[in-house]
């Protein structure tokens, strides 16, 4: 597979055109940039090697301990980390449940170590403000991150399907 850092010149190289073409597509600079900074987060920290032991994996610092479970889970290169659509996918719905479970444990821990109740009411108040402010983003911006979190990753996946056919085709000549 190639290595880590050419999977890093590779989004690196993708961010201006990304960012040029979604300009003109929408003729929307916040769009442009939310694309081109998902495409850019999706190929450093986002990308299907979460799976295993890698750089984009390090590059959590602590809050790598956030991706054990799904290294536990997902088989190194399987469809649900390095498949075109569904990988983004999984790792999106994952990411999301993590977050709120870290969300919730915080309130739980802050309620518990300042001795005080209504730890669930609390919890309940932060997860409707959550749910109205996510309601209240635009469409056309939950569409751009996900291309470019999609974008960003899938070109990892593409990335290696090359280099696998390369190496194929090598060994053949
Ligand atoms: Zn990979």
């Amino acid at each position: 597979m190639p290595r880590a850092r050419t999977h890093d010149a590779i989004t690196l190289a993708l961010a201006p055109p990304t960012f040029l073409l979604t300009h003109a597509l929408t003729g929307s600079r916040d769009l442009a940039w939310l694309v081109t900074l998902a495409t850019l987060f999706s190929g450093f920290l986002f990308n299907p090697d979460l799976d295993i032991r890698s750089k984009p994996y390090a590059r959590w610092g602590p809050l790598r301990v956030l991706w054990w479970p799904y290294q536990v889970l997902v088989r190194h290169r399987s469809r649900l980390s390095h498949g075109l659509l569904l990988g983004t996918f999984v790792r999106t719905v994952y990411l999301s449940i993590m977050l709120a479970l870290l969300g919730a444990t915080g309130i739980v821990l802050w309620h518990a170590l300042h001795e005080q109740p209504g730890a669930s009411e609390s919890a309940r108040q932060a997860f409707d403000l959550l749910k109205r402010w996510l309601l209240s983003v635009e469409r056309r911006y939950w569409l751009a991150l996900w291309f470019g979190l999609w974008w960003g990753s899938a070109a990892h996946t593409l990335a290696d399907w090359l280099w696998s056919l390369w190496t194929q085709t090598k060994r053949l000549l």
